[in-house]
C-alpha cells in the first residue's frame, strides 16, 4: 500500500505502457533495461508554485503553476503547458510521461516534461490573459533555459500566451533564447509549427493505411471522423480533404457537429471555424448564426462527442482531450466500419477503449480496427518544436517546405519504427497487422532507457 495520493491519469499512462513492454519478449532479451522502469516512473523534478495575478476590476487572484521536469536522458525537458481549470499534477505527470516516449520517438534529442496551470483562459480578457502570464513566467523563468527545459503550448496556450510567456522571460532574464516553442514567425517562431501535430497526425495515418493495403489505398474517399476544432483538429481536417478525404464530424467541449449527407467540411468551412476559436466563441454560436449554411449540412448534438453519432466511418482522429473515447465508444466506431484510429489528442483512449481496439486487430486481422497511438501519431508537434529550437540556435528560419518535408521524414520513420519493434519484442500471426501500441511503447522506452 502507498501513502502517495492516488494519480489516476498518471497511473493510467504508466500501466498502459508497462503492459505492452512485460508482455512482449523485451525483458527476455534485455533484461537489464527493467531496472529502469521504476526509475523512470519518477519525474526527476517537479516546481509547484503560486501564480498571483489581477484581474481588470483590480482584484488579486491566486492560481497553482506547476513544472514536470520529468526525463533529461535525451535532451532539455521539452513539452508543453496546458492552462485548464482541472489540471492538477496526476493530469501533468500524465502528460509529462508520455512526452519523454513521444520525444524519444521523434528521433531527436528531447527530454520529456511538461507544466500548467489550473487558470482558465476562457472569458479572461487579453489583458489579464497578460498579467497571468508575466506572472507565471516570474517564477518559471527561475527553472528553465534553452539548454534546461524548453516548454511550448497546449490545451489553453496558443501563439498569444506563448508570446506574452516569451516576452516576460525576455525581460525577467534579459535573454533573447529559443525558450519556448511555438512563437509567432517574427519573432524566432517556425513555419508550420502550428500546423504540425495535425498534418504529422495524417502523414503517420496515412503511412498505416498505404500498408495495411499493400499500397494500395490512401486518404482519397475515406470518411474521417475528427473530434475537437483546436489547432490539432483543424490542421488535420485541413490536410484530410487535401488528400481527398471526406471530414464528417469536428467539436468542442459544448458539443459535436455531424455531417449529414455525404458533403462534409470544406476548407472554407475549417477556415470559419478557426476563426471562430480565435474570437474564443463556440461551435454552436457558428451553427446557430442567422446566415450560418451549417444547419443545411450538419447537425449540432450538444453536449456530445462524435463517436456514437457518425456513420460509415473509415478513420477517427480524436483530437481534443485525454480518455475521450471510451470502451461502448470504441464498440461503436468499429460497428461503423472504422479501420483505423489515431490519437491526436494525449491519451485520446481509454484503457478500456484500448483493450476494445487491439482485441479487433488480432481477432479479425486486417478487417479489424488499427490503433495508432498518441506518443507516435502525434509527435509532429513536439517535432517540429524540436526543429524551432534548431532553427533557433543557428539563428535561421527554415522554409515552409523545408520543415513540412522534415516532419513527413519524422512522421514517415516514427511510423516505421513501431511497426518494426513490434514485429521484433512479438509474435504476430499470419495476416495480422503489429500493434503500434506496443511498438511505440518499446521502442520509446527502448531509447531512453539505453540513454538512462
Ligand atoms: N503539447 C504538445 C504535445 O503534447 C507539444 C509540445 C511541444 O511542442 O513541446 O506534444
Amino acid at each position: 500500500m502507498s501513502n502517495y495520493p492516488r494519480e489516476p491519469e498518471f497511473e493510467q499512462a504508466y500501466n498502459e505502457l508497462v503492459s505492452t513492454l512485460e508482455n512482449s519478449r523485451l525483458f527476455q532479451v534485455s533484461p537489464e533495461l527493467k531496472g529502469c522502469l521504476p526509475v523512470v516512473a519518477i519525474p526527476e523534478r517537479i516546481i509547484q508554485f503560486r501564480v498571483v495575478w489581477e484581474d481588470d476590476s483590480g482584484k488579486l487572484q491566486v492560481n497553482r503553476g506547476y513544472r514536470v521536469q520529468f526525463n533529461s536522458a535525451l535532451g532539455p525537458y521539452k513539452g508543453g503547458l496546458r492552462f485548464h481549470p482541472t489540471v492538477n499534477l496526476s493530469i501533468l505527470k500524465f502528460l509529462g510521461f508520455e512526452q519523454i516516449f513521444k520525444n524519444a520517438l521523434t528521433g531527436l534529442n528531447m527530454g520529456g516534461g511538461k507544466g500548467g496551470s489550473d487558470f482558465d483562459p476562457k472569458g479572461k480578457s487579453d489583458n489579464e490573459i497578460r498579467r497571468f502570464c508575466y506572472a507565471f513566467m516570474k517564477e518559471l523563468s527561475k527553472h528553465i533555459g534553452q539548454f534546461t527545459d524548453v516548454p511550448a503550448g497546449d490545451i489553453g496556450v496558443g501563439g498569444r500566451e506563448v508570446g506574452y510567456m516569451f516576452g516576460a522571460y525576455k525581460s525577467y532574464k534579459n535573454s533573447w533564447e529559443g525558450v519556448i516553442t511555438g512563437k509567432g514567425g517574427a519573432w524566432g517562431g517556425s513555419l508550420i509549427r502550428p500546423e504540425a501535430t495535425g498534418y504529422g497526425l495524417v502523414y503517420y495515418v496515412a503511412h498505416m493505411i498505404s500498408y495495411a493495403s499493400g499500397g494500395k489505398s490512401s486518404f482519397e474517399g475515406k470518411r474521417v471522423a475528427i473530434s475537437g476544432s483546436g489547432n490539432v483538429a483543424q490542421y488535420a481536417a485541413l490536410k484530410v480533404i487535401e488528400l481527398g478525404g471526406t471530414v464528417i464530424s469536428l467539436s468542442d467541449s459544448k458539443g459535436a457537429l455531424i455531417a449529414t449527407g455525404e458533403e462534409g467540411f470544406n476548407q472554407d468551412d475549417v477556415n470559419m471555424i478557426a476563426e471562430c476559436k480565435l474570437k474564443r466563441q463556440a461551435l454552436d454560436s457558428l451553427y446557430s448564426a442567422e446566415d450560418s449554411t451549417f444547419p443545411s449540412r450538419f447537425k449540432y448534438l450538444p453536449g456530445e462527442r462524435p463517436w456514437t453519432h457518425v456513420e460509415r466511418v473509415d478513420v477517427a482522429l480524436p483530437s481534443a482531450t485525454q480518455n475521450e473515447v471510451s470502451e461502448d465508444e470504441a464498440k461503436a466506431l468499429i460497428a461503423a466500419g472504422c479501420k483505423f484510429l489515431a490519437e491526436g489528442s494525449n491519451m485520446g483512449s481509454t484503457q478500456e477503449a484500448i483493450d476494445v481496439y487491439e482485441a479487433d486487430r488480432k481477432e479479425r486481422k486486417a478487417e479489424g480496427l488499427w490503433y495508432g497511438p498518441a506518443k507516435a501519431a502525434n509527435c509532429g508537434g513536439v517535432a517540429v518544436s524540436g526543429l524551432e529550437m534548431a532553427q533557433n540556435s543557428q539563428r535561421v528560419s527554415w522554409t515552409s517546405e523545408q520543415v513540412d518535408k522534415e516532419l513527413a521524414g519524422i512522421m514517415e520513420r516514427c511510423f516505421w519504427n513501431c511497426l518494426n519493434t513490434a514485429k521484433e519484442y512479438y509474435d504476430i500471426a499470419e495476416g495480422e497487422l503489429p500493434s503500434l501500441v506496443a511498438g511505440a511503447n518499446i521502442a520509446g522506452y527502448v531509447k531512453v532507457a539505453k540513454a538512462m
